[in-house]
């Protein structure tokens, strides 16, 4: 009798995995095994290690259901991150829905910065402008909690995305956040030993230039920093002094080809020591003055 079965793949997950990390290549993903797996680890409910411990098992049919639309969205270029509900960010799983930013690497070196700010002077009060997902109020709030910590932003799915993200910290003396355009909500006077800020900063012209998950999915009012993408930049150098103590610091970070016209923002603004802070390929991302 004929075998029906000749020549017909059983869908393992290493099979599964090596179709997808094809399809998704072919489609202009730029990590197409890493999005292969970690969708995979989420339809079928487990990590990218616990996949390798099932490697030669055939997917159910409701799993592979469940995988094939995962991967269809993928292949529309969806971030993984939307697709799964969460990115990890200093180790931690941070939550994030569409309608916020989806935290970047390149955001760690923020938050070293600032972590060596917080170390230095324990207790210290810090305003976060612009929380966007919580990435890095949660960040620093896991690793100083006793910092006493604020957080704003102007976007409501930002600030909704951020609660949701400090609760399952399960702090108890939580950051507080509230909804502000930049300072507008904050009262003026010397109350913030720290101001930290992941501004939008991408110029306008430059954004249609983007991968679509970036330009498509990504809220662009997080992204857009107006024509030479210092828009928000220019006004958080401009007023931060209104709310920082004597020798308080302003930290952000910016794109990789703005330190120039930012440094000169800090120093026009009445900062000093300037300094900056380079990623791996010796771009500066973050740069930190003293008011
Ligand atoms: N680093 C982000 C990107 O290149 C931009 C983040 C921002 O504008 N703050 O997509």
């Amino acid at each position: 009798m004929k075998n029906r079965n000749y020549n017909k793949t059983i869908w393992t997950v290493k099979e599964v995995l090596k179709w997808t990390t094809d399809y998704l290549k072919d489609k202009g993903c730029q990590s197409p095994r890493l999005d292969a797996e970690l969708l995979l680890a989420h339809a079928l409910k487990t990590n990218r290690l616990g996949l390798y411990l099932i490697f030669d098992q055939p997917l159910s049919d409701r799993e592979r259901m469940i995988y094939r639309e995962l991967v269809r969205r993928r292949a529309s270029r969806e971030p993984v991150a939307f697709l799964v509900g969460k990115k990890e960010f200093w180790s931690l799983d941070i939550m994030v829905r569409p309608g916020v930013l989806v935290p970047r690497p390149e955001t760690e070196i923020l938050l070293e910065v600032v972590l060596e700010e917080c170390k230095k002077s324990p207790g210290c009060t810090l305003l976060e402008v612009g929380c966007g997902s919580g990435a890095v109020i949660c960040a620093l709030f896991s690793e100083v909690p006793d910092i006493d910590a604020y957080a704003c932003d102007i976007s409501m799915d930002a600030l909704q995305n951020t609660g949701a993200n400090l609760a399952l910290l399960n702090g108890l003396e939580s950051p507080s956040i509230f909804a502000s355009d930049l300072f507008e909500s904050v009262r003026n006077g010397p109350i913030f030993d720290i101001i930290v800020s992941n501004p939008p900063y991408i110029p306008s012209n430059f954004i249609h230039q983007l991968e679509p998950e970036v330009r498509v999915f990504e809220p662009k009012r997080a992204l857009d920093g107006g024509p030479e993408g210092l828009d928000i930049i220019r006004r958080l150098a401009q007023t931060s002094r209104n709310f920082l103590k004597p020798e308080g610091k302003l930290i952000i970070e910016i794109g990789d080809e703005q330190s120039e016209e930012v440094s000169d923002l800090f120093t026009t603004n009445g900062f000093v020591a300037v300094k900056q802070y380079n990623d791996l390929n010796q771009k500066t991302r973050v740069l930190k003055g003293i008011i």
